[in-house]
């Protein structure tokens, strides 16, 4: 028989320990603790994201887009000091080191000086550190946080620098220039070398003691219209629990990067996709900010792709051509394949979200980030 005395005992403990979980004073000074550690930062970039993508999630989403959330917008001016029309790797490069450079240069300044990126700076201070992308890891956006190259496309040597930063948490593709390289190298042997858990098959259990790597397709991973699934909330997901497990602050960057690729195929259904894609992750790690108060984050695009309108929507009459507005809805249109100088829209949301609103270059955001981190 059991001991009755030692049951009442457990009921008891059991008691007091639901009592004190849900004690609301309890949890404030949780919270206000919390409040005190160093900052962590999540930076979401949506590759190609003007103001028109996101407007169709506006548009045709059914529920009110997660963008609605924001009250701290800003504005950025995207050039590049090449060009006036900025790409994918001149704009993250000028977001991750502060410093405006050349279309095509992956963490070098205009004179090709090699610059610390934000994720090294705070690697150095003892941040986790993570990175997810649908495109090869090694593609501009990504790389422009880790690596130091001439230009964007030396993807094999953007994957050498990428274990050597050893990133605590990624995620994407590009399993080919690990794996089946020109030098003949085999970088994932180097990657568990590293200790790295490493998976090329799904976003399987994070492995907590160690790093973790998810290279899940042989270059991109499939747009959602060619069957991609969750795979952007699940990874942020994954590497938010994964980063709260740790108890330790982090730095991650998350890329929606098919918008822009939606705007070079001057694809509606794929850009209008893509965005509700990043918009359901963006409602994940909104969640994950509201109970975080030592977080800030910022949603911003290093350009705008495609030159699009969300204008008005006809129906051709089928036997006498003749075209009328459907007024009830809207239409996607593209004025380019190519990326434009548009200004962008900077939301934040979180510690020192005000430091971003005005209109300001692309490269600031770098020297904002660091003012609410050492404002913190
Ligand atoms: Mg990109
Ligand atoms: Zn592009």
């Amino acid at each position: 028989m059991k001991n009755p005395l030692k049951i009442k005992y457990l009921v008891f403990t059991c008691l007091l320990y639901v009592g004190c979980s849900e004690n609301p004073k309890q949890k404030k000074l949780e919270i206000e603790k919390e409040a005190r550690e160093p900052l962590s930062i999540i930076f979401m970039i949506g590759d190609g994201m003007g103001l028109p993508q996101i407007t169709t999630a506006f548009y045709f989403g059914e529920n009110t887009p997660n963008f609605q959330q924001f009250q701290h917008i800003g504005l950025i001016k995207t050039s590049s000091t090449s060009n006036t029309v900025t790409d994918s790797a001149a704009g993250a490069t000028a977001f991750s080191t502060g410093k405006k450079t050349y279309n095509r240069a992956i963490g070098v300044s205009k004179d090709s000086i090699i610059q610390e990126t934000i994720l090294e700076q705070l690697k150095k201070k003892g941040y986790q550190t993570g990175l997810i992308s649908l495109t090869s890891i090694t593609h501009a956006t990504p790389a422009a946080f880790y690596a130091h190259v001439l230009d964007r496309d030396m993807h094999e040597e953007i994957a050498e620098q990428l274990i050597n930063t050893k990133v605590d948490f990624f995620a994407g593709g590009g399993q080919k220039f690990f794996n089946n390289r020109t030098d003949g190298k085999n970088l994932f042997t180097k990657l568990y070398e590293n200790d790295y858990h490493l998976d090329t098959v799904q976003l399987s259990k994070a492995v907590l003691d160690r790093p973790n790597a998810y290279i899940l397709a042989d270059d991109e991973l499939p747009s959602i219209i060619k069957g991609r699934k969750d795979f952007l909330n699940e990874a942020t997901s994954m590497a938010l629990n994964y980063f709260d497990e740790k108890k330790a602050p982090f730095f991650i960057m998350i890329e929606g990067s098919f918008i822009d690729w939606g705007g070079h195929a001057e694809n509606s259904e794929m850009l209008i996709t893509e965005v509700a894609d990043f918009d359901r992750t963006l409602g994940t790690v909104l969640k994950y900010v509201e109970n975080h108060p030592n977080t800030l984050l910022i949603v911003t695009a290093d350009h705008e792709t495609g030159g699009v309108s969300v204008g008005k929507f006809y129906e051709t009459n089928k036997s006498t051509g003749e075209k009328k507005e459907v007024p009830e809805k809207v239409a996607v249109y593209f004025n380019s394949n190519q990326h434009t100088a548009e200004l962008i829209p900077v939301f934040a949301k979180g510690k020192g979200a005000e430091v971003f609103q005005g209109i300001y270059e692309n490269n600031k955001i770098y020297n904002k980030m660091f003012e609410v981190l050492n404002n913190n």
